[in-house]
This record gives structure tokens, sequence and C-alpha cells, in this order.
């Protein structure tokens, strides 16, 4: 293509087109992941929907390959592309809450921790996940769990509406009564169908929660999680507990004492009135071991979303492996616990994601999110600041992933997974939705413009 077409495209945009002589250029296509190092052609940072539209029918007609682009976030880089496009949203933020309807309406360039602000002043949330940098758009398309998640489902659960610019340029909106078909397939599809530009999302209850971790020495590990497999599938459905295997940072506010030492984490956050929660935690402690840190306590519920992105900022460098689990017996149980005692790096663990309670009421065939009979999502992360560790913490989590994958199911949830796993394991995301989300596929977008994902083959 010749620099004529893109000064054309560039001159019609609203927002920004960034090419590689542009001064921001490197800052542009930063992620948060600093393993992925993609160097795109062009990245439109759209400013409207009429930019988006632009730049879908540009890519489509210049042969691009197209990288859509909401936080960042994705762990394998899917928000970028190497010598292809960026539609970018990140500018595209606005939110407006609507207390009345219990509903709020989010940009596709949202974070969730830009949602959790606005909807907080309503004492109302959506469930999305534990790190308030994330994009919305990212990780709703393909799911999102939460500490909200035992209560009110996955993020998808509470998607309302959504609009979009279609692989031929069309736009879109997509709801229970309207394209339908695209609707199911946008809950859980990733971006596999167009480019989300807003979302309506119904909001919950959730102004302040009792929350916080508790950690025990991980000679303990063995009693945590014997103890968490019968607890968190039966607990009532305000009490979210997460179970993680990490390693304590080594500074404040962490007890030097402790500093390095690798543990096994419980990360509660209790939705009910604060005396109930209390109860619940003391009642909880009394079954365990003694913790060596217990810092549960009454918060503000955005503050438990951003309570871990002070230890996680944007440019470390990550490697993910994740499942879908379904039981924990003893065997697993020992194979994570030698794992954890050889974690590479202070930033590197090991979390089971509680997939129970609310998200089971709906059938696995209701959103094209498939594996509601889970337990547990698991993610293993190997993640360390220095780029010379890159190899070290690949071969960390995939040696990890090794030991525990045969005690769980086939599938992982998409946003836990590399992009080097292939075509099986996406099929074994989706399960028996994977055929149907493939016919959809050919309906939307036939000629597969949008690739960059956890790809969707169009049905043949
Ligand atoms: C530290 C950390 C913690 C996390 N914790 C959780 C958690 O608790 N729960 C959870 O569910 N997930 C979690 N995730 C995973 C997260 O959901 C994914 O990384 C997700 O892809 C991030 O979305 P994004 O918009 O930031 O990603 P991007 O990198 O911008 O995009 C990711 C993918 O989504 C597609 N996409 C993005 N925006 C759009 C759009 N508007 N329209 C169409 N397609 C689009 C892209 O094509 C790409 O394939 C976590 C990730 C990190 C790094």
């Amino acid at each position: 293509m010749n620099d004529e077409a893109i000064v054309k495209f560039a001159q019609g945009l609203r927002g920004a087109a960034i090419g590689r002589n542009h001064p921001d250029y490197d800052e542009a296509r930063k992620l948060y992941n600093a393993m992925i190092d993609k160097r795109p052609l062009l990245i439109a940072r759209c400013a409207d929907v009429a930019d988006v539209i632009a730049a879908v029918n540009f890519g489509r007609d210049n042969k691009l390959p197209i990288a859509v682009r909401g936080g960042g976030h994705n762990g394998p880089g899917l928000g970028s592309v190497d010598d292809g496009l960026v539609v970018d949203l990140s500018n595209m933020k606005g939110v407006r809450v609507d207390p009345a309807k219990r509903t709020v309406r989010v940009g596709a360039g949202c974070v969730t921790g830009d949602v959790d602000h606005a909807t907080h002043a309503f004492g109302q949330a959506v469930p999305f996940g534990i790190i308030s940098t994330t994009g919305v758009a990212g990780l709703t398309l393909s799911g999102g769990h939460g500490y909200l998640s035992r209560k009110y489902g996955l993020a998808i659960d509470n998607l309302l509406e959504a609009d979009v610019v279609l692989a031929d340029g069309r736009f879109a909106t997509a709801s229970e009564t309207e394209n339908a078909d695209l609707f199911w397939a946008l809950r859980g599809g990733g971006g596999n169908f167009g480019v989300v530009t807003s979302f309506l999302f119904r909001t919950n209850p959730a102004g302040f929660v009792y929350a916080g971790p508790l950690a025990f020495e991980l000679g303990d590990g063995t009693a945590v999680m014997r103890w968490y497999r019968e607890f968190q599938p039966t607990a009532p459905e305000d009490f979210y507990v997460f179970l993680g295997l990490q390693v304590i940072p080594p500074h404040d506010p962490f007890p030097q004492e402790h500093w390095s030492k690798k543990v096994c984490l419980l990360m509660v956050s209790h939705t009910g009135p604060t005396t109930e929660a209390e109860k619940a935690v003391k009642a909880m402690r009394a079954e365990l071991p003694k913790p060596i840190v217990d810092w549960a306590q009454p918060m503000p519920y955005p503050v438990l979303q951003s309570l871990f992105d002070a230890l996680y900022p944007k440019g470390l460098q990550w490697y993910w492996k994740g499942d879908f689990v379904k039981t924990l017996p003893d065997a697993a149980i020992e194979a994570h616990l030698a794992c954890a005692a050889k974690l590479p790096t202070v930033f590197s663990g090991m979390h089971l994601y509680p997939i129970d309670a609310a998200v089971h009421r709906r059938k696995s065939d209701a959103t094209a999110w498939h594996c509601r009979d889970a337990t547990w999502s698991m993610a293993i992360i190997a993640v360390d600041p220095d780029p010379a560790q890159a190899s070290v913490l690949k071969k960390s989590a995939r040696d990890y992933w090794e030991a525990v994958h045969p005690f769980n199911l086939a599938g992982a949830y998409p946003n836990f997974m590399m992009d080097d796993e292939g075509e099986a394991r996406v099929r074994a995301a989706y399960g028996d939705n994977y055929q149907r989300l493939a016919t959809l596929k050919k309906k939307y977008d036939p000629a597969n413009l949008f690739r960059v994902n956890q790809n969707i083959r169009p049905a043949g």
C-alpha cells in the first residue's frame, strides 16, 4: 500500500493515526505485557464510531491484518499486530450511569477502574476482574470473572447491549431482541465478531465489602487447600474466596520477617453486611491454621478492585497458562504445592478463581462462554521485570501446567491462554458451543478479518 492511501485515511480520522515515523509510535505500541514487542504498520487511535468504521474499512480494503485494542492487557498481546493495523479504542472512554434503571453505558476504551469509579457513587458495580487497569472490552468479550461473580455472574451475564462495527463496516446493535445471534456470540466469543464500540451493563448493589488477604505458610498448604476445596463450592453467594499460591513481596507494607516467602493465600471478599461478613471470616479462621498475614477488613469495593494494581504495573514480563478445574483431588493439591515451592520469581504464582453459584445458574449454551460446570478457573502466571528472564518464565509456567493439567478439564478461559496453544485448545474452551460460533463467524466475518484473537474459524 502507498503513503498516499495512509495520508488520506489519516486525514479523515477525528482521532490520531500513528505510523512508524510518529514521535509517539514507541509509546503507543507498548502493551501491558512487555514480553510482547509488536511493530504495527499503523495505529488508528479512534475518537468515535465513525473512526472505527473508517479504520475497519481501511484495514479490510488494504488487506492489512487488524488487531483491536481495548485496555492492551491481553497476555499474548492480541491487542496488537506486527505489520498491520491496530484499531486502538483507548480514547473512547465515556461512562454514563443510569441509577434509576441500574445500568451503565461504557465506552470500549474504558478500563474496569473507570467503571468501578463511576458506579461506586451509586453503590453499584458490574462484576469485572481483580486488577483495575484491565480493559473492559477484552475482559468482557471473553467472559469476565471476578469478586462479584458468585453473586452476580460473569461480566457477560450483566451485559444488556453492545454496539458493534462489523467486518463489512456496517454498524449493528446487539441485544436479546436485536441481532440476538450476534449478542449470543459476543458473550464469550472474544473479538471474533466485530469491533465493539460501547457496552450497556446492568449494575448491582456493591458499595462496601469485607475483604483482604489471609496468607498461610506453604507448609500449611495441604490443610488450607483441602479446606478450601470443600468450603468454596458450598459457601454463601456473598462470600467469594480465591486461592493463590504466591510469594510475599519483599517490601512494605508486608511484614519483613515474611518477605520473599512462598505462601498459600486465601483472598476473601464478602458482600453482605459487615457484621455478617466479620462473623463469616471469623468462622473461617477457626477452621484454618494460623495465617501469617491477615488483613481482611471493610473497604469500598473499588479499593478491593485495585488492591493488586501496584504489585503488577504495566511493563513486566508475563507468561500465562490456564485451565478450567472441576475437582481438586489430594494428588492435584500435592502437585500444586510442589510447583509452588519452585515459583521462579516473587511476582509469579497460581490462582484458582471460583466458577460457581450465579455462574452455574445459566446453562452452558445460554451464551458463547461454555465451561459453566467448572468449579474454578486456574491461572498460572510467571512474571518478572527483567527481560532476560523471559525463557525462564516460559519454562516455569509450562512445567507447572504440565504437572497439574492431568487433573484439569481440557479447556481454559480464553483470557488466560497464550497464542501458542493451538486450535484444539480454543475448541476445548468453547466445547459444544464451538460449532455454533463457527457458523456465526461465517455469517458475520466470513473472510476472518478479525483473526488476531483466540480465533474461531468460519464454518467451512
Ligand atoms: C494482571 C491481570 C489480571 C487479570 N485478571 C483477570 C480477572 O480477574 N478476571 C478476568 O476475567 N480476566 C482477567 N485478566 C485477563 C483479561 O481479561 C485479559 O487480559 C483481557 O484480554 C484484557 O482485555 P483488554 O481490553 O485489556 O485487552 P486487549 O489486549 O486490548 O485486547 C484483548 C483481546 O480482546 C479483543 N478486543 C479488545 N477490545 C475489543 C473491542 N472493543 N471489540 C472487539 N474485540 C476487542 C482484542 O481483539 C484482543 O483479542 C487479567 C489480566 C491481567 C494482565
